[in-house]
Order: structure tokens, then C-alpha cells, then sequence
């Protein structure tokens, strides 16, 4: 999948109720957290404030044992301080109590979220060296509690109120009491009061280090528990708001989700099922666990006959057939299996497989039903098929398929159903590896076509035809080569059926003809005795209405006489409109050209084209001289064939002739041409220009041993070889001579 659709599929994921419920849970929590923190806060707030006079008391204490100590030895300074009527301990540097007054209940109890002060821990950074009880906030870095020289508190009132949740919260445990600890425990119920929470604090105590914890009261009063209660209650109430709000979005989220998901998963046309839902739900379903133990196949289904529909009905009642399609094939799935359309007339389906002929016979029965869907119409579907096996983990059991991608499945199925492309009729085709390479093969030309054209890496290669009889060269035919520099020499085989397929044929046609009328013209002018080279022309091209006039002019351009130039135009072509194809080849003779059905017999019958179209020569297809001998019946053929060509004043050349006995044969038919690799393989222009010359030779030995009538007879025409290329007649023996036969 790419990333796109991953993004888009992820947008989605965002509204899954799976996911709506996390959030709930997430956004709940954190409501509680900021309810909680807020409640502590104002609880801390108001103990703090009940705070300040009980610090200043136990102040006011350190300085008595201060004023005191002077005077006094410790025991006495201790007992003064008891007169102040408060529970207090004083711990030495090391954390020992040395002294007790009243029962010691810091850190007895554990301390209460409730009452605990929420700032962060994080937040204060307290000096490691505990002795020097220095702590810092970490956003100011202003100490708050120093021991000024005398061991006194460096704090002032106002301060000392602010910071005081810190320093409560942060005093530095002095001792294995854990002194400093922030206590709640709700004591005796005073007169007026309704509950005094005890608080330890630490303070030093003298220049030695020593520590006086003193129990403080806070005072919570009627009016501070409305205060807390109507704070709690409000909270509450805030609570039970901000989560309907938040159920109530969640609900609602989920009903616009299914809507939106609804759509965006709707084919406008069919209203049923788009690609998007085909391709996310089907990949996910095929690399879940449910999936893994069976095989399963994806489909391009393609309605062939859409756009003949189109136009002869309307768009409208075409997306009405198409919304019938897929209803219909939406009847005959089972179980998981998916259909959606993707584009146009294409289908994409997935079906599950145990055997593939059962699959194969599953389709065709689909396309035998959905042909006459509209009860009036043949129509024909093809589909290409792209198998998805079962993965096997390294114990050979069967394992999710974790990589499996469904667009590669279905471009898969598209390629295949790809190679039926040429017909219209209804198919089933299994894709194969070996159609991806051809697919990327296909790609590669169509890059390189227009590159290789202007860099002239297309070459003529010419294939003599010789007369049987005589062994003359009586013509050639001109058949493309690709040199590629960068996959070498490649056959007219693996790139003309691309061209016709994609149109480019049409310029190599016109890069033949040009080149053939070239190499014509420059032979002529070093003086050789050309004979007329055959072009193919693609049946496309023979569409185009001026196809003649594109010919001549090209041919013109050169400066090259037209009977040089022959055209062939396949047998298949001769089924497209008859009337354009009698024009063209009729203006084409009017020009001088000459016109030849190439192929003859290897396909569809073309006697009746034969009846209409005035063609100057039959090629006769290699097919006829295939096989272990053609046998007695494949020589009436030929020879009929031969025959009802003379009858039709037409030339007869036969294509693809490999042995001696075929060429005695159409000699003795009186075969005009033979075009194939008994006598020579297509072959470069320098060494059709040796065969030219070699022809020549032949011709002058010949004439040497007959009459001089003859000779003259004979020689008419041709040019003196002195002329060419400065050669002298004399020399003429050193020419190499090619017999019959050892063309290559
Ligand atoms: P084609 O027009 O029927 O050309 C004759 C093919 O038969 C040539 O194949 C030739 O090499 C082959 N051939 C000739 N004699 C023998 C023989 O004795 N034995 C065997 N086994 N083969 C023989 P090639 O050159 O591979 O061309 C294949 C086809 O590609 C051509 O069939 C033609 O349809 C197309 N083609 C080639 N060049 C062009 C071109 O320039 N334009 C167009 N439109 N089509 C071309
Ligand atoms: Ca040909
Ligand atoms: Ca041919």
C-alpha cells in the first residue's frame, strides 16, 4: 500500500470506536488529574494559610533556646522550651533525638494525597549535602531556606507563607523519624473546631546542626469544611459535566464516522463498494490470521463491451449496467469474498480457492452469467487472475501473510488480464512470473523508443529474395533491428508488437521507409543495379487516409524512383474497412509503388481481399513450408496458390524457405521469389551491398558463356562495374561469389 493511502487509512483508524474508547479512558484520567491537582492545591492553600502564626511560634521557640543557650546548659534550654506547651523533639546532626517532649507522631502515619501539596518533585533540587539545608527552587534558584550565621531562618514572614507547601513538603528528612513529613491525623475536636490536623516542622536548632521538630496544629473550622465540601461538590459537578461532554462527542463521533467511512468507501457509480474499501479491507483481511490457512485469488474482472455500450445508450444507462455487474457478482460471493469496482468497467474481486480449474470454471460460469445480464446484449468480460498461496513459517505451518500487498496483487491480475487486451472476447488468464518481466520489458521500450529513433539505434537489415530458377536477386525486404547500447541487439520480435500496441508504429514505419529510399538512392549513386526493397507497413497505419501521399513524399524526399520502394501490407489488415484500404493501395500503384499481402495463408482466409484489392505480389507465408514435410497436400496448396496468383497477374514470393527441395519445388511451380535462410538471413546494408554486387558478378559470368546477343541482352542495364567503386572488370574474378545456400 502506498503512503498515501496509508495516511488516508490512518485518518480513518482515527475514528474507530477502539480508538474513540482509548481516548475517552486517556481524556477521563487526565480530567481526574486536573480535578485532583486543583482540589489539593486549594486544600494546601487553605492549610498554609492556618500556618503562619505556628511557624512564627516554633520560631519564636529557636530563639528562645538561642537567647536561652546563652545562659543556660542544653538540658535546661530543652526544658525551657517544653514551657511553650508543644510537642517538639530535637534531633542532633546526625539525626538522633537527644531530646522528647510529648508523643512523636511525624511520619507515623503515611502522607495523604488528600492533603499533600502537588507541586513537582522535579521542581526543587535540593542541595545533596542535607547539612547545609539549602534548598533551591529550580525556576529562580532564590535559596529558601538558609541558616543565617546564627543558625536563625533567613526567611521572611511573607515569603516563608508562599513557599511554605515546598518547604513543608521539601524539608530535607533529617533523622530515621522522617521528620518534615506533612502528617494529617485528625487530633481531639477542640471548642469551635472541627478537626486540628498535626504538622511536624524541622527548624535549626543552635550553630551544631541540631534540629527542632515541632508539632504544629492547623485548625479547620466550619467554615473552611462548606468551604471544601462546596469545592469538592463543584468539582464534582465539573467532573460529571466534562465527562457527558466527553461521552456525548464520543457518541456522536462514532454515528459521523460510520456516515463519513460510508461514503468514502461508496462507488458512485455502482453505489456498491469502491477500490478504496476493496483494497484496505481486503489487505487486511488477507494478512490477518483468519485468512492464513487458505488460498485465495484477486481478480481484474473488465467489462469489454463498456464503452460500445456507452455510446449506443448513455452514461447513465452504462452506470446502470455497471451497478447490475456488481450486484450480481455481489450475489454469487461467499463468505469473505469481496467485489468492488475500481475504474471505468473494471472489477476487482476476491475469491476464496482450493483447486485452480474449479477456481477457473467459478469465473467462467461468473462471465457466462453476467454476458447476457441484460437479457438483450451479449457482452464479454475477461479476468486476469493473480493467485495469493498460503505462507509457511520455518516449522512449515501456515503464518499471516505479513508482507502481502494488494495493489501488487491486483497490478498483477491487471497485467494478466492485460494479455488478452488484443481481443474483445471473454477469457480467464492465470498471471505468471514471467509476465512481470514482459511487463517491464514493455516499459523499458516505450522509455527508450523515442531516445533510440532520434539516436538512429534502429537498423535496416535487408533480406534478399532470389528468383529460383535463376538464382538472381530480384528484390529484399527491409526488417528493423534495435543495436541498444544498452541491451544490445535486439529482434523486431520483442519490440514491433509494443509499437503497434502503443502507436509508435507509425514512426518506424516512417523511419523504414525513409531508410530503405536512402540506402536505395545512395546505392544507385555508386552505380549498383538495385532491385525494388519491401517495407512493412503496420495495418494502423494503413488507416491514416493519406498514407499514400506520406509515402511518396518520404520517398520523393530522397530522390528515389518508386518502383524501388514495394509496400507489404499484412493479411490481418485486410479485415479493417475495405473500402479505405482499396483506396490507399490504389493511389499507392497510381504513384508507381508496388503493393504485396504479406503473410498469405497464415491466418484468417484472404481470398475474398484478393478478389478486391489490386496487389501486385503474394508473399506466401513461411507456415506453408514448416514441419516435417509439408506433405502432398501442403504442395497442391502452394501450388494452387501459385497458380491463382499468375491468374491474378500478381508476383509470388515464398517466405521462409530453408531447404533445397522446397526451392526445386516452387521452382518447378514457377514461384517467382524465394525469400528465406536457404538463400540468405536478413543482414546489414554493407552486406546486402556485397550480395548486390555478387549478383552482378553471377549475371556477367553467365553472360560470358552465352552469345554476345545475349550477353548485351543481359548486361542491359546493369552498370560497368568499373564505375563502381573503381572496380575493373578485370578484377571481377577476385570478387568473392555467394552461392545459393550459404547466406547467413
Ligand atoms: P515478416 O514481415 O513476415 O518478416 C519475415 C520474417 O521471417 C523475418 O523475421 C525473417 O527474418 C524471417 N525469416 C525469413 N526467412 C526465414 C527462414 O527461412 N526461416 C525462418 N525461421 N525465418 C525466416 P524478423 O526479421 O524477425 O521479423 C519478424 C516480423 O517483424 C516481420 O515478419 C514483420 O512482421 C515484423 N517487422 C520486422 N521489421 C519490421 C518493420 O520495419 N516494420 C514493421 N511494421 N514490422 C516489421
Ligand atoms: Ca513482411
Ligand atoms: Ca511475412
Amino acid at each position: 500500500m502506498d503512503k498515501r493511502r496509508k495516511k488516508q487509512f490512518r485518518a480513518l483508524k482515527k475514528g474507530h470506536p477502539v480508538v474513540s474508547i482509548g481516548m475517552f479512558i486517556i481524556m477521563s484520567l487526565a480530567v481526574t488529574f486536573l480535578v485532583g491537582t486543583i482540589a489539593s492545591l486549594i486544600i494546601s492553600y487553605i492549610l498554609d494559610s492556618k500556618l503562619g502564626s505556628e511557624y512564627s511560634d516554633l520560631q519564636y521557640m529557636t530563639r528562645i533556646y538561642e537567647a536561652a543557650g546563652k545562659m543556660l546548659d542544653k538540658e535546661d534550654a530543652y526544658e525551657l522550651l517544653g514551657e511553650e506547651g508543644r510537642d517538639f523533639y530535637i534531633t542532633s546532626k546526625d539525626g538522633n533525638i537527644i531530646y522528647q517532649k510529648g508523643e512523636i507522631t511525624a511520619g507515623s502515619e503515611p502522607v495523604s494525597a488528600f492533603l499533600s501539596y502537588m507541586a513537582d518533585e522535579d521542581d526543587l533540587e535540593n542541595d545533596d549535602d542535607y547539612t547545609s539545608k539549602v534548598i533551591f527552587r529550580t525556576d529562580t534558584k532564590v535559596p529558601l531556606l538558609t541558616p543565617d550565621g546564627e543558625g536563625h531562618i533567613g526567611l521572611d514572614e511573607l515569603s516563608l507563607l508562599r513557599d511554605l507547601p515546598d518547604l513543608i513538603e521539601h524539608t530535607p528528612e533529617v533523622g530515621t523519624t522522617g521528620t518534615g513529613n506533612f502528617i494529617t491525623r485528625l487530633l481531639d475536636i477542640e471548642p469551635g473546631a472541627v478537626a486540628m490536623v498535626p504538622i511536624w516542622f524541622d527548624l535549626p536548632l543552635g550553630s551544631e546542626g541540631d534540629i527542632l521538630c515541632g508539632k504544629a496544629y492547623v485548625k479547620i473550622n466550619m467554615i473552611d469544611f462548606a468551604w471544601i465540601t462546596m469545592l469538592f461538590a463543584a468539582l464534582f459537578v465539573l467532573v460529571v459535566i466534562l465527562f457527558v461532554v466527553i461521552f456525548v462527542n464520543l457518541i456522536r463521533g462514532l454515528v459521523r464516522r460510520r456516515g463519513a467511512t460510508k461514503i468514502f468507501f461508496t462507488d458512485l457509480s455502482t453505489r456498491g463498494k469502491n477500490w478504496m474499501w476493496f483494497l484496505l479491507r481486503g489487505e487486511t483481511y488477507l494478512k490477518s490470521g483468519f485468512a492464513k490457512r487458505d488460498t485465495y485469488a484477486v481478480i481484474n474482472l473488465v467489462f469489454v463491451n463498456y464503452r460500445n455500450y456507452c455510446a449506443c445508450h448513455s452514461i447513465a444507462a452504462g452506470d446502470e449496467l455497471l451497478r447490475s455487474i456488481d450486484q450480481w457478482i455481489n450475489t454469487k460471493l461467499r463468505g469473505k469474498e469481496m467485489c468492488a469496482r475500481v475504474t471505468g468497467a473494471e472489477f476487482a474481486i476476491l475469491l476464496k480457492f482450493t483447486d485452480k480449474r474449479a477456481l477457473e470454471s467459478r469465473l467462467r460460469e461468473m462471465i457466462d452469467g453476467l454476458q447476457n445480464i441484460d437479457g438483450e446484449h451479449i457482452f464479454h468480460f475477461q479476468a486476469g487472475v493473480d493467485l495469493v498461496g498460503i505462507a509457511r513459517n520455518a516449522s512449515g505451518k501456515p503464518a499471516k501473510r505479513r508482507y502481502f500487498d494488494m495493489e501488487i496483487a491486483y497490478n498483477n491480475a491487471c497485467t494478466t488480464r492485460g494479455t488478452m487486451a488484443d481481443t474483445e472476447d471473454s477469457g480467464v488468464a492465470f498471471f505468471t512470473e514471467s509476465m512481470i518481466e514482459d511487463q517491464r520489458w514493455v516499459d523499458q521500450v516505450q522509455e527508450k523508443q523515442r531516445q533510440a529513433i532520434e539516436n538512429e539505434e534502429f537498423q535496416v537489415y535487408y533480406q534478399p529474395k532470389y528468383d529460383p530458377q535463376t538464382d538472381e536477386l530480384k528484390g529484399a525486404e527491409a526488417l528493423i533491428r534495435w543495436i541498444s547500447p544498452e541491451y544490445g541487439f535486439v529482434p523486431p520480435g520483442k519490440i514491433i508488437p509494443i509499437f503497434e500496441k502503443n502507436g509508435f508504429i507509425t514512426e518506424i514505419d516512417h523511419y523504414m521507409v525513409t531508410h530503405v529510399a536512402r540506402d536505395q538512392r545512395r546505392w544507385l549513386d555508386r552505380g549498383f543495379k538495385c532491385v525494388p526493397v519491401s517495407v512493412n507497413i503496420s495495418r494502423a497505419h494503413f488507416i491514416e487516409s493519406d498514407l499514400a501521399e506520406q509515402i511518396r513524399d518520404m520517398v520523393d524526399a530522397e530522390g528515389t524512383p518508386h518502383e524501388l520502394v514495394e509496400l507489404e501490407l499484412t493479411e490481418s489488415a485486410f479485415f479493417d474497412d475495405k473500402k479505405a484500404l482499396i483506396g490507399t493501395i490504389t493511389r499507392l500503384k497510381n504513384y508507381g509503388f508496388s503493393v504485396s499481402m504479406d503473410d498469405f495463408g497464415s491466418g484468417y482466409s484472404s481470398l475474398n481481399s484478393l478478389k478486391d484489392m489490386p496487389l501486385d505480389v503474394l508473399k506466401l507465408d513461411a507456415e506453408f513450408f514448416r514441419g516435417e514435410g509439408s506433405g502432398v497436400r501442403g504442395e497442391i496448396v502452394v501450388s494452387e496458390a501459385i497458380r491463382l496468383a499468375k491468374s491474378l497477374n500478381m508476383l509470388t514470393v515464398a517466405e521462409g524457405v530453408e531447404v533445397k527441395e522446397q526451392v526445386d519445388f516452387l521452382a518447378s511451380q514457377g514461384c517467382d521469389m524465394i525469400q528465406g535462410y536457404y538463400y540468405a538471413k536478413p543482414m546489414p546494408g554493407p552486406d546486402y551491398e556485397e550480395r548486390m554486387k555478387n549478383n552482378e558478378e553471377n549475371l556477367r559470368r553467365a553472360a560470358s558463356s552465352v552469345e554476345a546477343s545475349e550477353y548485351a541482352a543481359l548486361l542491359q542495364g546493369i552498370p560497368d562495374y568499373e564505375q563502381i567503386e573503381g572496380t575493373d572488370v578485370s578484377d571481377a574474378a577476385d570478387v568473392a561469389i555467394i552461392a545459393p545456400g550459404d547466406g547467413e
